[in-house]
């Protein structure tokens, strides 16, 4: 009987981890070429209640904790003018959510996983029977159980559901910031070393530290979906000096003073509740199954499906009834969290 995981991210690896402590054998095919071809964004929260515990079940919690930053977890309310209005900082030993680099999860978990068990540059481009996968070089590859960790976009999706991600209108521009104590200490002293944002009601300037002396800011509006299209970097600032207008120097600097060009990032979530009939050969995880706006759970949940998935694999006598239970919990967990996050995206501009 063969698994096989499509996406290779949070949710992915995390289940390959899972499955193979359980000496169940997988493999995992991402599009990437190859695990460096493209960055892999910011920074992420992983939480007590969910993600650490899915990190102490795959035996890399103290891994975790080497390279996690307790420190991120300070946060900062200011201003348009850039006065601090709130402040929380961690207190000493607090590991409620630590952050992460994205890149350096994927590394811990790609590191722990047998050699070979990832498929570089597999990109699928459909399920197209039962147990059938095709992909995008033309080969195909059968299967027993496909899992669609495939994020946003998922092909997987397809084979069992008809829901599509829908436009949440509101839009993140992300700028990165380097060597940011050297090269730009006023941003690097306004963030400190956790998040720090600022809203009107209309606009939210939103910045993170990451390791290595990196910040990333999100500049988040209420766009067009299309509204980045081909405008290159000087068109976009002189277009976000003006919807900023008002705002203080200190504050505009996220959005002038970056190194290399803005990534346009709409923001698209499927419909609430999402679900599907059990299909005995497919099922989804992760951002695949329930894309939320982006607001501190997403990767959780996603590690924790994939947990769950594969211990319920481990225990079934069957692929069917492994995914049956799995899916009697998942699905009403995630319709709960969408339902609490639904229009989420626009609360990110709220002043409070
Ligand atoms: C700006 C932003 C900030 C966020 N911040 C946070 C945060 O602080 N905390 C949090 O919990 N969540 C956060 N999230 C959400 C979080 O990133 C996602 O929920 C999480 O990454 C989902 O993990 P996943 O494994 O399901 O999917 P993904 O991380 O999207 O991984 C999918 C994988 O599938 C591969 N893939 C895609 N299509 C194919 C294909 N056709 N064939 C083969 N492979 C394919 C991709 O290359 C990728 O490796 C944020 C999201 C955004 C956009």
């Amino acid at each position: 009987m063969t698994i096989s995981i499509i996406g290779a991210g949070p949710g992915g690896l995390t289940c390959a981890r899972i499955l193979q402590k359980h000496g169940i054998p997988v493999t995992v095919y991402d599009r990437d070429p190859h695990p460096r071809a493209r960055n892999q964004g910011g920074t992420l929260d992983l939480h007590a209640d969910d993600g650490q515990l899915v990190l102490r079940e795959a035996g890399l919690l103290d891994e975790f904790f080497a390279l996690a930053r307790p420190e991120g977890q300070e946060m900062r309310k200011l201003d348009p003018a850039g006065n601090l209005v709130e402040h929380y900082v961690p207190a000493e030993g607090e590991l409620f959510k630590p952050e992460i680099d994205r890149g350096q999860l994927r590394g811990l978990l790609l590191d722990s996983l047998e050699p070979g068990t990832v498929r570089w540059g597999s990109g699928l481009e459909k399920v197209e029977a039962p147990g059938v996968l095709r992909f995008a070089d033309g080969a195909t590859v059968e299967t027993d159980l496909v899992i669609g960790a495939d994020g946003a976009w998922s092909r997987v999706r397809p084979a069992v559901s008809a829901a599509v991600p829908e436009y949440s209108g509101i839009t993140f521009l992300e700028a990165w910031f380097d060597d940011v104590e050297n090269a730009h200490p006023e941003l690097a002293a306004l963030v400190g070393q956790g998040s720090a944002m600022a809203a009107d009601g209309n606009r939210c300037l939103f910045a993170q530290r990451n390791s290595g002396d990196h910040i990333r800011v999100y500049v988040i509006q209420r766009l067009p979906a299309d509204w980045v299209g081909s405008r290159g970097t000087p068109e976009l600032r002189a277009g976000l000096l003006d919807a900023f207008s008002g705002w203080s120097p200190s504050m505009l600097r996220m959005i002038t003073d970056n190194d290399g060009p803005y990534v346009d990032r709409p923001l698209y979530v499927l419909p609430v509740p999402h679900t599907w009939e059990h299909t005995p050969s497919v099922t989804l995880l992760g951002d695949a199954a329930h894309l939320m706006p982006p607001l501190g759970v997403g990767v959780n949940l996603a590690m924790l499906d994939a947990c769950e998935l594969a211990l319920a694999l481990a225990g079934s006598s069957s692929f069917v009834e492994a995914v049956e239970v799995y899916e009697a919990t998942m699905l009403p967990r995630s319709e709960k969290f969408a339902r609490q996050l639904e229009n989420g995206a626009e609360g990110l501009l709220e002043v409070d």
